[in-house]
């Protein structure tokens, strides 16, 4: 689940949204202003009114933005590859596969305000022939494969319901499932994946393994509960390190079909409407937004360390 991924190993969540070479000043919601090699603020390159809190894609000062331009130029990109890929039609059952992180907490919200957007169109058209696409939410419970305390695990889930129920209205169907559910006998599941996780000797394999398992569960989850696509948060610099990481494993020939869109491969469609968001991007925009993202690497790393 891309840099959102509770297991994601790459320390992407201690980005905190700033670009290198830039001089910033923190303000009092630990949002750091951009400013130029003189000392002056820098104006948003967008609108050219207020003053640049962040930069987008590219770092230089063309692409300064204030706080709403940032929004609206990520909520853009959002945008244009769910429609110019046709990702979602009115009859869809969209399952946002959330792990809390910075990726899936903004596809979450994006997948969510085009929702409400579809319904207020609906709302204002005469003959109300579109129906809206639906949303539910899922999360995989990953603790049999990470040394995760039932207590934070608990946190974790609270943190998480409290940011669907949210966003309602609809209220959104929230599925946590735990990843042993893979298995149809629940009784001997949990044995069984430990065993299985267990015989992997090596890290890197063993990351692979779960994040097919991950994905199992996900179309599991899905298939279940009637939903007939799944969105991910995967975004430019996680699909990075897979090109990167796939490129050494010499899994050239399925490279390609791994960064598309849309991957058709599963039963149940997996969509990437993100990825051409840096996972710095993201990570900004929970802060100017306050989506609280759910903190996993203070979690998972720290205690690794
Ligand atoms: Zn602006």
């Amino acid at each position: 689940m891309a840099c959102s991924s509770s297991t994601c190993q790459s320390g992407c969540y201690k980005n905190d949204g700033g670009f290198l070479g830039q001089k910033k000043n923190e303000d009092s919601n630990g949002l750091s202003a951009p400013h130029s090699d003189f000392g002056r603020q820098i104006i948003c390159a967008k609108c050219k009114v207020n003053e640049a809190v962040t930069g987008g894609a590219g770092g230089g000062e063309d692409s300064q933005f204030c706080a709403e331009c940032f929004r609206y130029s990520l909520y853009g990109k959002f945008r244009f590859a769910v429609t110019s890929n046709s990702m979602i039609s009115p009859s869809d059952k969209v399952l946002v596969a959330f792990s809390g992180g910075p990726s899936s907490r903004v596809a979450l919200q994006f997948v969510h305000e085009m929702q409400q957007k579809a319904q207020k169109n609906l709302d204002a058209s005469r003959n109300k022939a579109l129906p809206v696409f639906g949303v539910g939410v899922a999360f995989v419970d990953e603790s049999l494969a990470h040394p995760i305390p039932s207590d934070e695990m608990k946190n974790a889930i609270e943190h998480i319901k409290a940011i669907v129920s949210d966003l309602a209205p609809p209220t959104m169907e929230l599925l946590v499932t735990p990843i042993e559910g893979i298995y149809s006998d629940s009784g001997h599941g949990k044995d069984t994946l430990k065993e299985l996780l267990d015989a992997v000797s090596d890290d890197t394999g063993k990351e692979d393994l779960l994040l097919h398992i991950r994905m199992l569960s996900l179309q599991k989850i899905a298939i279940r509960n009637g939903y007939n696509k799944l969105v991910l948060g995967s975004c430019t610099s996680r699909i990075a390190r897979h090109v990167l990481s796939a490129t050494v494993k010499g899994k050239g020939y399925s490279l390609p079909a791994d960064t598309q869109y849309i991957d058709a491969r599963w039963e149940i469609p997996v969509l990437l409407p993100l990825c051409d968001c840096l996972a710095q991007e993201l990570t900004t925009l929970c802060q100017i937004d306050g989506l609280s993202p759910y903190d996993w690497a203070e979690i998972i790393f720290d205690r690794a360390d």
